[in-house]
């Protein structure tokens, strides 16, 4: 049953769903996330929790520990290793139902995505999905303490402005590639161990297979420093693969419009945009992509954009450094070798 949290007073406190990936390392938008997250604690006079959950949580500190927070919520067991939606969500409520933290802020991944609206719902709360913007509200017109959650409404030609003013914790997930990271030394960290509290005597989820490189980027598009985007003007699968082979003479990702991601010629992890990631490599090319708004919008802050395009008036050549006008599939296939001969050994 749903308890509203209007019942109960909360902290000043911002808590950072702090992911980790492939149980290897920090989710990078979880340390973008803490970084926000310490601004806006600030802002509130609270204090920043991250909550690392992990086979090992204690590996991780160190990293966490960096990016400011005051406490860091640890819980360590095996069932822990990959996210669990029968795991999470109970422990995670039971923790907010006894610190009361004002605001939560959710990395927008699979994992992500899950968790936070299973909590909004249990808190009768409400959460602003993929948000671009965060602060705290400087007048008091809606009560002190408020956050200001902005995100693309429309199809991204709005932003619309999201309060919650009854109900807490205020809850908002983040892409990552939104906010910088950075670093914020010198504090004290208290370090506080959650026990594994859960009713499953096994893990349910003890192995998950790795993707094949079509499907998963070897690094997050949004590390990526020259992502290869593809999109319907490409055609088929056939010619998308190319982008792979490129993308590996590079040095880079391949990444896609939505159209490709539709007709699985490469798997949702590639997505660039509104619905995807966003970006910001030092070098895009767009290989039959029109540049409507919901994927432009994710790269604009690319160092170098060019686009490849048959059609001299598509929308992207108007943000582009550098347009080809030509056949994609046909300048792919050319700059392919042209590549290939000039790295080939004399
Ligand atoms: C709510 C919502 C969310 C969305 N989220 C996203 C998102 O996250 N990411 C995203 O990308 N889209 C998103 N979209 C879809 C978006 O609006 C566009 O439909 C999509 O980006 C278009 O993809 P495209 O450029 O591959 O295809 P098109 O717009 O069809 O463009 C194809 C381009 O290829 C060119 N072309 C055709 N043949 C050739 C050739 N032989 N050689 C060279 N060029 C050629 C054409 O001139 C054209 O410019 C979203 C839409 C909605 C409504």
């Amino acid at each position: 049953m749903a308890h509203n949290a209007k019942e109960r007073t909360a902290s000043s406190d911002v808590w950072v769903f702090t992911e980790i990936q492939d149980h290897e390392r920090v989710l990078e938008g979880a340390l973008e996330l803490l970084t926000i997250g310490r601004e806006l604690a600030d802002s509130l006079g609270g204090r920043l929790c991250a909550l690392v959950f992990a086979l090992d949580a204690g590996q991780y500190l160190p990293v966490v520990k960096k990016y400011g927070p005051d406490v860091i919520f640890c819980a360590s067991d095996r069932a822990l290793k990959h996210y669990d939606s029968a795991i999470f969500p109970d422990m995670i409520e039971k923790l907010i139902r006894a610190h009361n933290p004002s605001v939560m802020l959710f990395p927008s991944t699979e994992a992500g995505t899950d968790l936070a609206p299973r909590l909004a719902q249990r808190f009768a709360t409400g959460l602003t999905s993929h948000c671009t913007g965060l602060s705290v509200m400087d007048s008091d017109e809606h009560g002190k303490g408020l956050l200001v959650m902005k995100r693309p409404a429309y199809s991204g030609n709005a932003i619309a402005t999201v309060i919650c003013p009854h109900a807490r914790p205020q809850m908002a997930t983040v892409q990552q590639g939104v906010f910088d990271k950075k670093e914020s030394a010198g504090r004290t960290v208290t370090v506080e161990t959650v026990p594994f509290d859960c009713n499953l005597s096994e893990p349910r989820i003890t192995h998950l297979e790795n993707p094949t490189r079509w499907d998963k980027p070897r690094v997050p598009l949004e590390q990526a420093g020259v992502v290869v985007a593809g999109g319907r003007g490409l055609g088929a699968r056939k010619h998308f693969d190319a982008l792979f082979d490129l993308a590996e003479a590079l040095g880079g990702e391949v990444g896609a419009t939505r159209v490709p991601v539709f007709n699985k010629w490469c798997g949702e992890e590639r997505m660039i945009g509104q619905t995807g990631k966003t970006i910001r490599p030092r070098l895009y090319l767009g290989f039959g992509v029109s540049g409507q708004i919901q994927h432009t919008a994710s790269i604009v802050d690319s160092g170098i954009i060019v686009s490849i395009n048959n059609d001299r008036s598509a929308p992207i050549n108007d943000i582009s450094d550098y347009v080809v006008t030509d056949d994609a599939r046909d300048f792919l296939a050319r700059l392919i070798e042209r590549l290939r001969k000039e790295t080939r050994p004399v």
